[in-house]
């Protein structure tokens, strides 16, 4: 008889730790007839070769929540389940080398500080006493995360399963999954050698196979395997058990006490990619070929870093493979055009560290069908059209895992796999000296360098090179009129006789407009987080236009037709890639396309807020008088062959009006001091209109039923907890990045979700929600005395509640 069940209601495919964490926490949230599938045994793909560093920080607060909850199960993982896990909190250290690196390593410890992380920064001799035997001469300091620590994978796996099974969960091993069957958009159940298995639910934690199982299913999964190696020596003499996990970024190494030796690794400049043509059959419990070549670089800074290495015996230099991704995160939840199908994968050897958190994220998100909070950074759908193509994945990840441990600059671009998704005016822009950015593969126009400048970013934590450039185009559209292309923006067409009803049930203000009107609006989800932000023109009685920001592509399409209730008669169409998008802003927009096209474009004829067709030249292009930048002006959105005629006639006539090209750049200094709010920073799916200071744009006075509307209902009611405030430091000095600690009355009160300098109003601005469990309203966050943390110095900074540039809207509305 088969010991394979014929039906389980939640099927996991892998038993790694992540496939472990999550039938561990899928069982003990009472979740019955879980069911794991390892092809081998478990802990044989990357799990067992891991060295087992256990870290906690990284750039996004609930990411950092989750490896901060790993830590927590580990400590407590033993005692619940009477096996050992080899965790220990022996610390982490990091060092810093240079001047810069110094900088990055305050910085970091302010941002552990805005996340509730505890990270002291302390001297190179303090490093030395916690860590004797490396050499520091070169060291100029160090930072400390006393909770950090390091485990035994497989041990790890191994506690996670039994605790699995206590909870009632099964494990199955030598089982291999070779299709998944399908009907009209679900999983229906996993084919084995021993037969099928009827699922509900399927849960894919295949490690770097994910991207096979995804693709019985059709599902993109974009990760690549990358070569990852270590070398464990013998015992040392000084080496003792409590010593500190240590990271050396500037040395690209990192070292772990080992039974009384080191294991020491790192990340190459070069590193290499594995398996590009498919993971060969067979391979568990498999390393690769010990490519010394490879890991001189790293061997000679550990070398520097540790002379003792020199007469220490090495016992093995481990070449695993691990799967990583284009952008060191991992990869969480549910595909997009998939109903019961998720994946847990792509950890960038963080996979031990992340397993206890982001098997617990998975476990609730499968059990809800929605994540548990803002997981924007680690969800599946951040992903766009590139993903799809295993070649730029390859590219990008290579170089995105070479950048492991060099610093993370503010602000930073990626070089490979570009340019591959270019607006027509790509040309014309690059001859106007642009210097593009990338965001899901499109170039978009950063900021324009002057004659004779190469466009190129210089990076630093200071303030960066394009500096005054950006605070010239900034000031042109202030005081005159800036063309900026934004071709890149998502743009849908939600059509269908029940568009209007489908709509006003997802979006949170009132779309059911006249034809003609352009509707900014957040779409919420059932606790009121903000999904997506974005804009709605009605086009037609059964047709409305969309436009999103560029980087929530795959997310707010996917939120859209996810919502569409069933039964109603509306879909919804991706057209961006038809559509080039001309931004004119600036109180000379309405003079310059008056030049250009014979519609009337006053207030009375085409006021704030709606979108009229209109002509340049032979061109038609819908015109939507909106802005981002607080000013008074027009998005064009024309079909993408016209815009490069339109482009020049604009910049033809606007010579005597003062037009400029203008980039990404300048709109976010802009946007920053008219208040406008970002998503993913200042705006995310665990924050509300109302605490983000967004009532204005939500239908709560109306009856009509949307989304979210009985979570803001209950939450004015019971009145807020946080809420997002500006700041001001007036220093030039100052940098804002986001991430630095508010403090109120000299108390944690919260951290800047985005910040950066307005060139108008010569200050560095900040948003970040202030938090009271108490309640807070605007007298109370009015009589707070508030400081702010930047790379490790407090000081004061002034709060402000309305608009620093225009608050009564008199240039939008002009
Ligand atoms: C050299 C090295 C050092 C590392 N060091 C660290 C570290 O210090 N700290 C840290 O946090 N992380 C580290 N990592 C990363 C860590 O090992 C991984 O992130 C983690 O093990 C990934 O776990 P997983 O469960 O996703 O994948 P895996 O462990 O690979 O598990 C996937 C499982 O799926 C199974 N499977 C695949 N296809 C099928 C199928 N068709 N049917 C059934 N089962 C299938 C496989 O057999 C495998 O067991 C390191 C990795 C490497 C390579």
């Amino acid at each position: 008889m088969s010991r394979q069940p014929t039906a389980a209601q939640y099927v996991i495919i892998g038993g790694g730790i992540i496939g472990c964490s999550t039938a561990y926490h899928l069982a003990r949230a009472g979740a019955k007839d879980v069911l794991l599938l390892e092809r081998h045994k478990l802990t044989s793909g990357s799990t067992f070769h891991a060295a087992g560093l256990v870290g906690q920080l990284r750039s996004s607060a609930n990411v950092t929540q989750l490896l901060k909850y790993s830590v927590e199960l580990y400590q407590r993982l033993e005692a619940e389940t009477g096996l050992a896990t080899g965790f220990k909190q022996n610390g982490g250290l990091r060092l810093a080398c240079n001047e810069e690196r110094m900088t990055e390593i305050r910085r970091q410890a302010t941002m552990a500080h805005s996340f509730g992380l505890e990270m002291h920064l302390i001297s190179a001799k303090e490093a030395q006493a916690l860590w004797p035997l490396m050499d520091v001469s070169d060291v100029l300091g160090a930072a400390f995360l006393p909770t950090d620590g390091q485990a035994n994978p497989s041990d790890l796996t191994q506690a996670l399963a039994k605790g699995a099974r206590q909870h009632g969960a099964v494990i199955l091993e030598d089982v291999t999954v070779t299709g998944i069957r399908m009907e009209r958009g679900r999983v229906t159940g996993v084919v084995t050698a021993e037969g099928e298995i009827a699922c509900e639910t399927l849960v894919n934690c295949a490690g770097q196979w994910a991207p096979e199982i995804g693709r019985m299913a059709n599902v993109s999964v974009p990760l690549q395997s990358m070569q990852h190696q270590y070398m464990i020596t013998e015992k040392i003499d000084g080496v003792e058990p409590g010593l500190p996990t240590l990271r050396d970024p500037d040395g690209l190494i990192y070292f772990k006490e080992d039974v009384g030796g080191l294991v020491m690794g790192g990340y190459e400049r070069k590193p290499l990619p594995w398996a590009e043509t498919g993971i060969p059959d067979g391979f568990q419990f498999s390393l690769l070929d010990s490519n010394f070549e490879q890991f001189e670089p790293l061997m000679e800074s550990a070398l520097r870093r540790v002379p003792k290495l020199q007469s220490a015996g090495v016992r093995q230099l481990l070449n695993g493979p691990e799967s990583f991704t284009t952008d060191g995160n991992f990869i969480l939840g549910k595909p997009p055009g998939i109903e019961n199908f998720y994946v847990g994968a792509g950890f960038n050897a963080f996979g031990i560290a992340s397993a206890g958190g982001a098997g617990r994220a998975l476990a609730e998100w499968v059990l809800a069908g929605e994540p548990p909070m803002d997981l924007a950074a680690v969800d599946i759908r951040r992903f766009g059209q590139p993903h799809n193509s295993p070649d730029w994945v390859r590219a990008r990840t290579v170089e995105a895992t070479s950048k492991h441990y060099t610093m993370a600059w503010p602000h930073e671009e990626h070089a490979s796999g570009r340019p591959v998704r270019t607006s027509p005016l790509y040309g014309r822009l690059a001859a106007a000296n642009a210097c593009f950015g990338e965001k899901l593969g499109w170039e978009r126009p950063n900021w324009f360098a002057p004659n004779g400048e190469a466009p190129r970013d210089v990076y630093s934590y200071g303030r960066q090179n394009w500096f005054d450039a950006v605070g010239e185009e900034h000031r042109a559209v202030r005081e005159a009129v800036g063309i900026i292309d934004q071709t890149s923006f998502a743009k849908f067409v939600v059509t269908g006789p029940d568009a209007a009803e489908a709509l006003s049930w997802i979006c949170a203000g009132d779309v059911d407009r006249e034809i003609g009107r352009v509707v900014y609006t957040q779409m919420l989800n059932r606790r009121g987080g903000i999904e997506c932000d974005l804009t709605v023109s009605r086009i037609a009685p059964e047709r409305f236009y969309i436009v999103t920001g560029t980087g929530n592509a795959t997310r707010d399409l996917d939120w859209i037709s996810r919502n569409i209730k069933p039964g109603l008669r509306a879909e919804v169409v991706d057209v961006t890639s038809g559509t080039a998008v001309l931004s004119v802003m600036g109180p000379n927009s309405r003079g310059l396309l008056q030049a250009v096209s014979r519609a009337d474009l006053s207030n009375a004829a085409h006021p704030f807020a709606t979108w009229r067709e209109i002509f340049i030249g032979g061109a038609p292009a819908k015109a939507l008088r909106v802005t981002y930048v607080g000013e008074l002006g027009w998005e064009l959105h024309m079909p993408a062959e016209t815009a490069p005629g339109v482009y020049d006639r604009l910049m033809d006539e606007g010579r005597g009006l003062g037009v400029r090209n203008a980039g990404y750049r300048a709109i976010e200094s802009l946007r920053l001091e008219k208040g406008y709010r970002a998503w993913g920073s200042d705006i995310t799916s665990d924050d509300t209109p109302l605490e983000a200071g967004l009532g204005f744009a939500v239908k709560l006075k109306s009856n009509i039923a949307f989304q979210g509307r009985d979570a803001l209902t209950a939450q004015a009611e019971a009145g807020l907890k946080k809420r997002l405030a500006c700041f001001t430091v007036d220093d030039p000095a100052i940098v804002f990045n986001g991430r630095e600690t508010l403090y109120r009355d000299g108390a944690r009160a919260g951290y800047l979700a985005s910040g950066g300098w307005g060139y108008t109003v010569g200050t560095n601005i900040g948003y970040g929600y202030v938090r009271n469990p108490e309640g807070v309203d605007e007298a109370w966050l009015a009589r707070g005395a508030y400081e702010v943390e930047v790379a490790g110095r407090r000081m004061p900074c002034s709060l402000h509640l309305r608009p620093l540039y225009d608050p009564a809207m008199a240039r939008v509305r002009g």
